[in-house]
């Protein structure tokens, strides 16, 4: 973990980034500028979130076939089992497959109405395991489904949290990528406690990148990420300083990244949220350079 700072850093590694569906003309233009930014980087996939019950579908369908037509990059879509019955996401999954797509990112999502406590819809999937082996049906697709390194909020313990994860690799699932989170050894750990579960498969951390404190605050106090003590007093100040928080926001995660790369991860998943300049400056410090021709 002491790795000299950016030395060795052989760019052999393969990423993927996540977007969300955009709802104004001027949020596509910002997206279509990134997904430009980013292609040249060749990642494995990219992938678009699907809104709360379903709210999206249109718009998540139509990015990622464009995605994956316009910009020649394999497209995951995102898909959750929230309101609806199984014939209605298994309506969603045949479309996608009838389009092209082959890669899935299977979640059991949230609940829609903001209440803490998950109902299934009573003709649904109940979680992501019942979810893969209804898209198993519908096709032979690629499923890479959540794990968190920090516990579900849902979960009984670490290893409830475990068992399910394992559950879903014998569903069907290829990869897991990790919800967000802060501390390198924390990944580490939940690897080690997968492999000793038996998981051998793909655990890709997701990196996210800290645009808003605040925004980053609400979104782990929900899905149970911890902050740790620096990170206030990193962003404290900043809030009118949008150049200086972006250049402490990539240290932040360019230093995580780093870790994770001494640590054995040849594999992340940047949440994007649409922007491409931190993942691209992130990649670049890991080492990666453009793989288009045309981009030398
Ligand atoms: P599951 O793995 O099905 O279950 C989560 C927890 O529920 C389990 O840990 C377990 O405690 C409990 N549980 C499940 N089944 C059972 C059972 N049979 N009995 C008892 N307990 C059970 N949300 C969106 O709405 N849209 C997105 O696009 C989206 N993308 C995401 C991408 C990634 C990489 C990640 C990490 C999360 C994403 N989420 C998204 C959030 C996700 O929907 C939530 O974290 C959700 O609360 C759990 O989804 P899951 O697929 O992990 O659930």
């Amino acid at each position: 973990l002491d790795a000299p700072l950016f030395s060795g850093l052989a760019g052999d590694i393969d990423v993927s980034f996540e977007f969300f569906p955009p709802k104004t003309d001027k949020m596509a233009e910002t997206l279509w500028h990134s997904v430009g930014t980013l292609k040249p980087l060749k990642p494995r996939f990219a992938s678009v979130t699907y809104g709360a019950g379903g709210s999206t579908r249109e718009r998540t369908h139509d990015q990622v076939v464009r995605i994956q037509n316009e910009a020649g990059i394999p497209a995951a879509a995102h898909l959750t089992c929230v309101d609806a019955t199984r014939e209605e996401v298994d309506a969603v999954a045949r479309h996608y497959w009838e389009s092209g797509i082959r890669h899935i990112v299977a979640l059991r999502g949230d609940p829609s109405d903001g209440s803490t406590t998950y109902t299934p819809h009573p003709g649904g999937y109940a979680n992501a395991v019942e979810l893969i082996g209804g898209l198993k049906q519908v096709g032979d697709f690629e499923i890479s489904v959540a794990a968190y390194p920090e516990i579900h909020p849902d979960s009984a313990d670490r290893d409830a949290d475990l068992a399910n994860l394992k559950a879903k690799f014998d569903a069907g699932a290829t990869r897991a990528i990790t919800q967000f989170f802060f501390d390198p050894q924390c990944f580490f750990e939940f690897r080690d406690r997968a492999a000793a579960a038996g998981i051998e498969d793909e655990i890709v951390p997701g990196i996210m990148p800290v645009m808003s404190f605040a925004a980053v605050e609400r979104m782990s106090g929900l899905c149970g990420t911890a902050i740790p003590d620096w990170m206030e007093g990193l962003f404290e100040g900043l809030d009118d300083r949008p150049e200086a928080r972006q250049l402490v926001s990539a240290t932040i995660a360019a230093e995580l990244c780093r870790r994770l790369y001494a640590g054995g991860a040849r594999q992340f998943h940047f949440y994007t949220l649409n922007r491409a300049e931190l993942s691209y400056a992130i990649c670049h410090m890991l080492g990666m350079r453009p793989k288009d021709a045309d981009h030398g």
